[in-house]
């Protein structure tokens, strides 16, 4: 079985980052060599409460 990220690419380097807009956030996972967007995963961050 072939990882998932080779559905995108052949690179085995990757990095996640979110961007926040008030509670909500937007993870994102993309490939560090070639920049493809491997996944993104919408949430809501209840710590950031108070
Ligand atoms: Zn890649």
């Amino acid at each position: 079985m072939l990882g998932i990220r080779q559905l995108f690419c052949g690179h085995e380097e990757s990095f996640a980052y979110r961007k926040y807009d008030d509670f909500d956030f937007v993870e994102y996972s993309r490939c560090k060599r070639c920049g493809k967007m491997l996944k993104s995963f919408k949430g809501y961050d209840e710590d950031m409460r108070g």
